[in-house]
């Protein structure tokens, strides 16, 4: 049976060039700093989002957790918008490892006001816990890879800067963001004081993160990640991939784009679905179906059309590399018959 898998696109498979460039990788003991392929992906990581340094970590909630523990104190507040990722999907790792609350604040589409974060931070009292850290998601996966405008994220970044926050970009896909934006991720990333990317989604590596600031807080972050259990050895072998990812599988994330709007615009004519192409910024589309999701999820994996349930009522399609236009037309095909109860 013909499978197209439209779950997610950390599904993605290294290319051939990963694959020779990880058997070859020259690496050393990656804790003493001693692997070079790690030392280059560090550095090219860090020029590529416009930070002084970066470290290697071996997926992205622990580089969120790493920046959390890094930027916090115990019994601090942290603001994120509701339906974060780092809210949402992280095992309560805040309160678990770093021992913070968390606080979170309704946005649109992901995206916080200044006012909002504003009126959130806690002034100065004996009754209340210290607001420390804002977290921000960009491109925003709840919200369905929604894009934030450039101008309103460096708004609120500068306003939880004047209130004394410290600011973490969660930008899983960041990359998405810049090619759909057309705006440089460095430029994205340049209001925050740490930033987390995925090479494992959309970048199509098969392993790793980055989580990338300034020097100093980066030597910090190392220490959370050691902690965390990430200091890894011979990673170069890894870190290999992340390296031809972030040289050669950026600028084709527009081509995932542009499937997923095809989708979207495809799925948009379907009776009995609810599909907006207007919200489809990256390489997500959400489906509203009338009954459950679950269930209409297996009934798309029996005719081999992998989908996401995010909600009762909610699907979630992810495009990537191993998708082409031709699976996108195939699973149009196969939606379209399951919501007609074919
Ligand atoms: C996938 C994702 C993460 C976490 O990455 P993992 O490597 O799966 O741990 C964090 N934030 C966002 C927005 C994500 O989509």
């Amino acid at each position: 049976m013909r499978v197209v898998d439209l779950r997610s696109d950390t599904v993605t498979r290294p290319t051939e060039e990963m694959r020779r460039a990880m058997a070859r990788a020259e690496v050393g003991d990656d804790v003493y700093g001693e692997d070079p392929t790690v030392n280059a992906l560090e550095e090219l990581a860090a020029s590529m989002i416009g930070k002084e340094a970066a470290v290697f970590v071996p997926s992205g909630t622990m580089g969120n957790q790493a920046a959390v523990l890094t930027h916090t104190a115990r019994g601090d507040e942290i603001i994120v918008e509701a339906d974060a990722h780092i809210y949402w999907y992280e095992a309560g790792g805040p309160a678990l490892l770093a021992s913070v609350q968390v606080r979170p604040l309704a946005g649109r589409r992901g995206v916080l006001s200044p006012e909002a974060v504003r009126a959130a931070v806690r002034p100065p009292d004996v009754h209340f816990p210290r607001t420390s850290l804002l977290c921000l998601e960009n491109t925003h996966n709840r919200a369905g890879g929604a894009v934030w405008p450039p101008a309103e994220l460096e708004a609120v970044t500068a306003a939880a800067h004047e209130a004394g926050l410290a600011v973490h970009l969660d930008g899983a896909r960041i990359f998405n963001a810049a090619v759909a934006s057309g705006v440089a991720a460095a430029r994205l990333a340049a209001g925050a004081d740490s930033v987390m990317f995925c090479l494992s989604k959309g970048l199509a590596a098969p392993v790793g993160s980055i989580l990338a600031g300034a020097r100093d807080w980066i030597e910090r972050a190392r220490k959370a990640r050691k902690v965390l259990g990430g200091g890894m050895r011979q990673a170069g072998v890894i870190a290999a991939a992340g390296i031809v990812a972030l040289r050669t599988m950026v600028d084709r994330l527009a081509e995932d784009h542009a499937n997923a709007r095809r989708l979207a615009e495809g799925l948009a004519e379907v009776k009995g679905l609810e599909v907006d192409p207007r919200q489809v910024d990256t390489n997500m589309v959400m489906v509203g179906v009338r009954d459950s999701a679950a269930e209409f999820c297996r009934q798309l994996a029996e005719r081999g059309v992998m989908a996401g349930a995010m909600d009762a009522r909610r699907v979630r399609l992810v495009t990537h590399k191993d998708v082409s236009g031709d699976d996108v037309d195939y699973a149009l095909r196969v939606i379209a018959a399951v919501a007609g109860g074919g």
